[in-house]
Parts: structure tokens; C-alpha cells; sequence
């Protein structure tokens, strides 16, 4: 089910990374000068291949590259709800430490991505 548009966080239009909140001036539409012009010849793009608003061709090697990415986040959160539970109601802080630092680096790999520019 899909969010009504007001509670959607804002996403640059382009890479469709959150935008920072913004409470003054015009909305945002672009993380960056390079998103906007990316998205501006991709437009161009759509255009001549008919495709519509929310159509989007995205290279396979990219999309498995972020499944790929994805699991091996989805597999560390498994691994990090199976020690949270064997570490019981008073874990040590270095315990917490080692399981955030376990997700963290699952994790970053997603919050560095960048989409591949043609
Ligand atoms: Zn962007």
C-alpha cells in the first residue's frame, strides 16, 4: 500500500534519495546541479521511448547489484535479532557495540550507492 503523498518523505526526482527537510523557500526537487541535468536528458530519453511518468529502465548488472546489497542487509539484521536475543535483557555495551557495528557495515554499502550514470 502506498503512502498518500503528504506523508512521503521528499526524494530527489533523479536518484530518488531523500532530500533534507526543507521549511522555507521552493521545494527541492534535486539532491544536486548533476541530478537535475540527468534528469532533464533522461526526460528527453522517456520521451522518445514512450515511457511513462513512473516507467524507469534501470540496468540489470545495477539491479542485481542492489538485491545483492539488499540481502546482505537483510541478512545481517537476521543475524542481529539472533544475538540481540542471546545476549538477554542486560547485554553488555561492547556486545551492543560489536551487533550495531555488524549492521553498520551491511548497511553503508546502500547509503553510498550511487545509481550508474550512463
Ligand atoms: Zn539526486
Amino acid at each position: 500500500m502506498t503512502k498518500p503523498e503528504s506523508e512521503e518523505r521528499a526524494r530527489c526526482k533523479q536518484c530518488r534519495r531523500v532530500l533534507p527537510p526543507q521549511t522555507t523557500g521552493r521545494p527541492r526537487q534535486f539532491c544536486s546541479q548533476a541530478c537535475r541535468q540527468w534528469h532533464w536528458v533522461h526526460q528527453q530519453r522517456a520521451g522518445d521511448l514512450q515511457l511513462a511518468e513512473n516507467e524507469l529502465i534501470v540496468a540489470k548488472d545495477e539491479l542485481d547489484a542492489l538485491h545483492d546489497e539488499l540481502y546482505v542487509l537483510a541478512c545481517a539484521v537476521n543475524d542481529a535479532e539472533k544475538d540481540l536475543h542471546a545476549v538477554g535483557a542486560q547485554p553488555r555495551a561492547a556486545e551492543l557495540r560489536s551487533i550495531v557495528d555488524w549492521l553498520l557495515e551491511a548497511a553503508r554499502p546502500l547509503r553510498d550507492r550511487e545509481l550508474q550514470r550512463p
